[in-house]
């Protein structure tokens, strides 16, 4: 009998969302693939978990996975974890799960916290659709371009790190002019969270008006583009 490969979605900020299955998946398995150990240690030290927890991060990925892998082939149950939310969103972990699909090893998602989702359920866009586009490039002239692509008719998730917050928020309003609204989610779940839904013409001023808000964890959810307008085209193609 092979383990199971258990991929656990942790808090992003707030430790008492961490579910109850999730604590009892952390406290049974023979091992936690953490993409921080120091950072995993205080979730587990809050739930009195003791189980082994090893590094698994982008620059060990590939060896820690074959490793893991050995483990669960013996018989042994992992879970993957990240710093925050579910791993493999915007984090490391897809190339173990792909290992363990090789290896027939069954991989079950233990759901829970996801920064993308939460903000998209506070934003109030319709989002029967939607769009993650997940971080935007670092440099400036290759996150304009990227942004281009982000012209559609349904909401789309962007996050961003904090040291970059005014200048996205410069190329959003940019490209997408002032009167587009933008969800801004910061530091969801934690003492000091703010949601606001505001103009992009506002979003600069809305950043300025406190120094800490340049600080935190943040999501951006930007209001959907205007679908194509097909009507004329539809005419077109009755007349014909
Ligand atoms: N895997 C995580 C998830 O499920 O949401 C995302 C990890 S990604 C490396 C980290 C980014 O998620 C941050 O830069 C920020 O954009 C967003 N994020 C994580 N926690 C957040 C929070 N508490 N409030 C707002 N944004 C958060």
């Amino acid at each position: 009998m092979t383990g199971i490969l258990y991929v656990v979605a942790t808090p992003i900020g707030n430790l008492a969302d961490a579910s109850p299955r999730a604590i009892d998946t952390l406290k049974s398995v023979a091992v936690i693939a953490c993409e921080d150990t120091r950072t995993t240690r205080t979730l587990l030290a809050r739930y009195g978990i003791a189980t082994r927890a090893v590094a698994l991060h982008e620059h060990n990925e590939r060896r820690a996975a074959a490793a893991l892998v050995e483990a669960l082939r013996e018989g042994k149950s992992v879970a993957l974890v990240s710093d925050a939310g579910t791993p493999a969103l915007s984090d490391p972990g897809a190339w173990l799960v792909a290992e363990a699909h090789r290896a027939g090893i069954r991989v079950s998602p233990l759901p829970g916290p996801n920064a993308a989702a939460a903000a998209l359920s506070v934003s109030g866009f319709p989002a029967e659709q939607f769009l993650f586009a997940g971080f935007l490039p670092a440099t400036r002239s290759a996150r304009r371009k990227a942004l281009e692509a982000l012209e559609v008719p349904w909401p789309v998730v962007i996050y961003e790190a904090p040291h970059r917050i005014a200048q996205a928020l410069e190329d959003l309003t940019q490209r997408f002019g002032d009167s587009r609204q933008i969800l801004i989610a910061r530091e969801l779940s934690k003492k000091f969270e703010e949601v606001v839904r505001l103009p992009l013409g506002e979003a600069a001023g809305w950043l300025a008006a406190h120094a800490q808000r340049a600080q935190g964890e943040f999501v951006f959810v930007l209001q959907p583009g205007q679908a194509p307008d097909t009507s004329s085209v539809d005419a077109e193609h009755v007349l014909e």
